[in-house]
């Protein structure tokens, strides 16, 4: 028997592995000093944990320890790349260009930036949700001085060419960033064969805690710090470090580069076994976003006909949701699914599934059960039926 609910929303967080919870335990309690007091044991054997878990964090995205930088998470180190690029910057270029598919901690920051009189262009998607390369050939140019596109996308899980985003902006001048939260750890992500300048990922999105996260800065590339104060992180991000977290993150870390591979492989059958026992039993389904180029654990699918919520409603024993957990509970459809072109009904019609590491075959087995019988009652079909 499957237990239930059954979590199938991992694009939204992840559980901490154990292996990851025990490595942090003893950071609370005995080993608990301030990296920053250099003078006696306590400071000195936590400023070493957090060098050994900054080697471990830079190596699964093969940057150098000394080019990551410990944040709270993802949200901070958008903020601190695009925020820091252009305060860094300011004078030489006033124009940002980033993708209307984005997690609102880049879009947020960038309305927030016109609103400070910075130019930005959101590129649009093709209707598989890739940005097309001719369109970032238009919108860069001698003025831009930023290029922020993420990785692979929180919602329908399509993973942009960011390699070639990044060819075409560097021929500019302009620098690159990417939010990586859901791509780190989970396929292969790394700064040189990416030749991005700024990267960001986040603990609690690769079975690490809530809480702490990494951005990269490339040697070289100035930022202007957010916050002031004790100089900790080369001044970048000032505050006593959150060693606990930070360790976590670290074998977090090592844990997926060690299993990336593997569980990607697993994972990628699991999916292709859900989006075939859809098809097979709930027929009229829309695959949202390339099915090529995506993470190898997402699926967002429309049912057309059936409202989203309501199947939320109805599959109370599947922990899964329609969209970004941060914009659910809103009434507006997904600013995602709306920029693939997906008129208002189908993105409203969808579902967005996340597996993770602790997704069993015997889960999606019940989740496609549970589809089948929910989508048949609330379906165009279904309700002519009642
Ligand atoms: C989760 C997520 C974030 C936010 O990360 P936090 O660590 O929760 O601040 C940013 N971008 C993407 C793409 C995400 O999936």
């Amino acid at each position: 028997m499957v237990k239930t609910p059954v979590y199938l929303d991992y694009h939204a967080t992840t559980p901490v592995d154990p292996r990851v919870v025990q490595a942090m335990l003893p950071y609370f309690t005995e080993r608990f000093g301030n990296p920053s007091s250099r003078t006696h044991r306590f400071g000195q054997d936590a400023a070493a944990a957090v060098d050994r878990a900054r080697s471990q964090v830079a190596r699964l995205v093969g940057a150098r320890a000394a080019e990551i930088v410990f944040t709270s998470g993802a949200t901070e180190s958008n903020n601190l790349a695009i925020k820091g690029v252009v305060a860094g910057g300011r004078g030489r270029s006033d124009h940002v260009v980033t993708v209307v598919t984005e997690h609102h901690a880049v879009l947020d920051v960038c309305r927030q930036l016109e609103r400070d009189g910075l130019r930005v262009t959101y590129l649009p998607v093709r209707r598989d949700g890739l940005v097309d390369l001719d369109r970032v050939r238009e919108a860069v140019g001698p003025g831009t001085l930023l290029v922020s596109v993420m990785t692979a996308n929180n919602e329908i899980g399509v993973v942009q060419p960011v390699a070639e985003i990044a060819r075409l902006a560097h021929e500019c001048g302009a620098l690159v960033h990417t939010d990586a939260a859901q791509a780190a750890g989970k396929i292969p992500v790394d700064v040189g064969t990416l030749g991005v300048d700024l990267l960001s990922f986040t603990a609690h999105k690769m079975y690490g805690p809530k809480g702490v996260g990494a951005l990269y800065v490339r040697r070289g590339v100035r930022l202007a710090p957010l916050i002031d104060g004790g100089g900790q992180e080369r001044g970048l991000r000032p505050g006593t470090l959150n060693v606990p977290g930070i360790v976590g993150f670290g074998e977090a870390a090592e844990l997926c580069r060690a299993e990336v591979a593997t569980e990607g492989e697993r994972l990628r059958r699991l999916r292709d076994r859900l989006l075939a026992g859809v098809r097979d039993r709930v027929g009229d389904v829309v695959v949202n976003g390339s099915l090529e180029a995506r993470l190898p654990h997402n699926l967002n699918v429309s049912f057309p006909g059936v409202e989203g919520e309501s199947l939320l409603l109805a599959l109370g024993d599947l922990a899964l949701s329609t969209g970004a957990a941060c914009a659910s509970g809103t009434t507006a459809p997904s600013h995602v699914l709306t920029a693939l072109g997906l008129p208002e009904a189908l993105a409203r019609a969808s579902l967005r599934f996340g597996l993770g590491r602790w997704t069993t075959e015997e889960e999606i087995d019940y989740a496609v059960e549970r589809l089948a019988t929910v989508v048949s009652k609330l379906g165009p079909r279904g309700r002519r039926a009642g």
